[in-house]
């Protein structure tokens, strides 16, 4: 079953979103199959946003993830990676369409919430990179015979 990787931001944590957040995938219909509340070491900061080491942005954005705790998490489900980042809206908060996370709640571009695994093969190198195999919970909610 396909799976993506999200990750609540430091400024979602400080601002008491968390809860918000999750309940939009649970509500969607996705199952939470790994969720931890941590800090982020420099180390992983820079290797999960690698892709854009090169970028302007790439030492405040790093500063920016490593400066509070995040909440990481993967949900599961059928078309859960595209479903997610629209969940999310685009990148820019404030051109993200409202009813979306960022276009919701957010204004700044450095300071846009969550972060979502933008294709299928790049979910399974961040869900490898935050997850350990044995930290993954596979289990059949019994609401999937509902959402069918
Ligand atoms: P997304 O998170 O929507 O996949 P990107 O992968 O393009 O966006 O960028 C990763 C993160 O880098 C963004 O979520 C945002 O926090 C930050 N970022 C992107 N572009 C900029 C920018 N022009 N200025 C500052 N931060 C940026
Ligand atoms: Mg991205």
């Amino acid at each position: 079953m396909e799976r993506t990787f999200l990750a609540i931001k430091p400024d979602g944590v400080q601002r008491g979103l968390v809860a918000e957040i999750i309940r939009r995938y649970e509500t969607k219909g996705f199952t939470l199959v790994g969720l931890k509340f941590m800090k982020v070491s420099r180390e992983l900061a820079e290797k999960h946003y690698g892709v854009h080491r090169e970028r302007p942005f790439f030492a405040s954005l790093v500063e920016f993830i490593t400066s509070g705790p995040v909440v990481a998490m993967v949900w599961e489900g059928e078309g859960v990676v595209a479903s997610a980042r629209k969940i999310i809206g685009a990148t820019n908060p404030l051109t993200a369409e409202p009813g979306t996370i960022r276009g919701d709640f957010g204004i700044n571009i450095g300071r846009n919430l969550i972060h979502g695994s933008d294709a299928l093969e790049t979910a399974q190198t961040e869900i490898a990179l935050w997850f350990k195999e044995e930290e993954l919970v596979s289990w059949e909610p019994c609401l999937t015979p509902w959402l069918k």
